[in-house]
């Protein structure tokens, strides 16, 4: 994969991104062993994560970028708002990258692919899982792109205002939780604890969740559909992932606002998109049919337990090119 160097400057702020939720996750460990930490900071953790990642979810990935359901301008930009709070980069750029993931899927121009372009080897395996996870986050990827890939977003006034402005999104996340820590503790300790818990450790979790979906979901898990890639389904990361884990499913029906397609594929995204669409805030939702879930799956796929994935699982040896169109789906412009 072609792969530019970012300007340094940029370099260093994403590094400092990385670097600084992860050195707080220690402290907050510390100081949770040596039971230093209220339900005040948990429920403001939870409460921020919860919010960030359907930001992401809900906002960046199923509305922003498949157009999966439909909602009014306000919430549109509320949710891009939240999202932008999770420090995973602007809207317009975020987007971009993940229609172009979509479009070349683990090949040559996926911004975050585990296989293309990274060695064979135990090596190659390491090299390209870091590059998907967090790796691909220092390399200039998606910028110049927004105008292809995300022309809808860009010609938006209000989207690109949300877009340029992300860094003050960024702060915002951080000071909500150290000002309600502040009001309902009425001390300054108060107000660092909730930016610890609600700020820091928050954005170190949704981070590792969310870029799991990218490394995780295309490498280990399972797969029943007939999909030109490596994209897999993980149980374990369903809930903490708001229902993004169900990614096979999802690069099988990208438009969907479901990602769990079957009962037990707990999809937390969808039960909100679901109440969105009952209380009216929510229209024109895209759902898949059980018979063209039926017709898309794998022609070995029977009873049997789903197929494994990835390198070392002994199924796919050779790619899982075991087909033949790559999203057929029809859904917003991604070339
Ligand atoms: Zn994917
Ligand atoms: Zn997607």
């Amino acid at each position: 994969m072609t792969q530019h160097k970012m300007p340094l400057l940029d370099q260093i702020v994403n590094l400092f991104a990385v670097v600084i939720p992860f050195l707080a996750t220690i402290a907050a460990i510390v100081l949770f062993w040596n039971q230093i930490v209220t339900p005040l900071d948990l429920a403001l953790f939870l409460g921020m994560y919860m919010l960030t990642t359907f930001g992401i979810t809900i906002g960046f990935h199923r509305l922003l970028t498949h157009r999966s359901f439909q909602t009014f301008k306000p919430i549109e930009y509320f949710l891009a708002i939240a999202g932008s709070m999770a420090v995973e980069g602007p809207v317009n750029t975020w987007v971009a990258d993940h229609r172009k993931h979509h479009a070349h899927t683990d090949e040559e121009g996926d911004p975050h692919s585990p296989h293309v372009g990274h060695g064979g080897g135990i090596k190659g395996v390491l090299k390209g899982l870091f590059h998907a996870h967090i790796g691909w986050t220092f390399t200039d990827h998606g910028k110049a792109e927004q105008e292809k890939y995300a022309k809808d977003l860009y010609e938006d006034r209000g989207m690109r205002f949300i877009s340029d402005f992300f860094v003050l999104w960024v702060v915002l996340g951080l000071l909500i939780p150290a000002g309600i820590g502040y009001l309902v503790t009425g001390t300054l300790a108060g107000a660092a604890s909730g930016f610890l818990w609600g700020g820091l450790v928050r954005v170190f979790f949704v981070h590792h969740v969310t870029f799991s979906i990218n490394s995780v979901c295309h490498f280990l898990g399972t797969r029943r559909f007939e999909v030109d890639d490596y994209s897999t389904n993980v149980f374990w990361l369903a809930l903490p992932s708001m229902g993004e884990a169900w990614h096979h499913n999802h690069h099988a029906f990208p438009r969907s606002a479901n990602h769990g397609l079957k009962k037990w594929e707990l999809d937390p995204s969808a039960w909100v998109i679901t109440a969105m669409e009952k209380t009216g805030l929510a229209r024109n939702v895209v759902r898949i049919s059980p018979e063209r879930q039926e017709q898309k799956l794998m022609k070995s796929h029977g009873s049997e337990p789903s197929t494994q994935a990835g390198p070392g699982s002994g199924v796919p040896a050779s790619p899982t090119r075991n087909v033949v169109s790559r999203q057929t789906e029809p859904g917003p412009p991604v070339t």
